[in-house]
């Protein structure tokens, strides 16, 4: 049967971990260049990074977006990275029109741009930067199931070629980070682990309401920052539809390097 509905585009879920993952080869540069080569050529990508967070819902709507170096302390060639992907005011509209269960506001005014958290994964996997990319905030003052529920809303996306990656970390505590880590901590350990097997069962509500998930949910997600976008990523997933992991890994004692892809 011929048909004009165009497939699916996968959505992804990328645990980005340190910066240095942006320009330092690693078994994740690798795990993130190799899925992007599996995808179809997006129309454009729509990022939740765990590094923008705002009161409301915002989404970046400029032609072209600044490269943002959001963090501190590290080598000077990491400060010197471009990524000088369009914008899509398009795709900020039609965000904005899509979402009902809030406002979403275009940020035009380049108070945002792209983050390490869109950029650090994006360079590895489009290097060229030719592919036009918006941003989607996280607000800070909603709770896990207002963040899953924007998710769905963003499903028809799929449909027309838009790339959904949601950038964070399902096991982020920096407190607790060991740089000289040889093993990683039992509780994280434990919750990735525990975090997998309900994904791969499918059982959101649970993921979504991980504050009862115990001591290991606990402390692999001080703040919840890291762990939402991955929120958005399952509420993208269809009945029945295939889940796997492209990347797992705990370095540095408390992140998981942890990624799904939907599709
Ligand atoms: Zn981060």
């Amino acid at each position: 049967m011929i048909t004009d509905i165009p497939p699916f585009m996968p959505a992804l879920f990328i645990g980005h971990g340190n910066p240095m993952n942006a320009i330092e080869e690693s078994v994740y540069a690798a795990a993130w260049r190799a899925v992007a080569a599996t995808i179809l050529r997006p129309t454009s990508i729509l990022c939740i990074s765990a590094h923008w967070e705002t009161e409301g819902t915002f989404v970046t709507a400029m032609p072209q977006p600044k490269t943002i170096h959001d963090f501190y302390g590290f080598t000077d060639a990491l400060y010197q990275v471009q990524y000088p992907a369009p914008g899509s005011p398009e795709l900020a509209g039609r965000v904005r029109d899509l979402v009902k269960s809030t406002a979403v506001r275009l940020d035009d005014g380049y108070s945002w741009g792209l983050d390490h958290g869109a950029w650090s994964v994006l360079r590895r996997m489009y290097p060229l930067a030719d592919i036009p990319t918006v941003q989607l905030s996280l607000d800070r003052s909603q709770h896990p199931r207002f963040h899953y529920d924007l998710g769905r809303e963003l499903q028809v996306l799929r449909r027309e070629g838009v790339l959904i990656v949601g950038s964070g970390n399902i096991v982020h505590n920096l407190r607790l980070l060991q740089w000289d880590a040889r093993e990683p901590h039992p509780w994280a350990v434990a919750f990735d682990t525990l975090a997998a097997e309900l994904i791969l069962s499918g059982e959101h509500d649970r993921l979504v309401a991980y504050a009862a998930l115990g001591e290991a949910a606990r402390l692999s997600i001080p703040t919840n920052e890291h762990y939402l976008p991955l929120l958005y990523i399952l509420a993208l997933q269809h009945a029945g539809e295939a889940v796997s992991f492209f990347a797992e890994g705990l370095p540095l004692g408390s992140i998981s390097m942890r990624s799904v892809r939907i599709g």
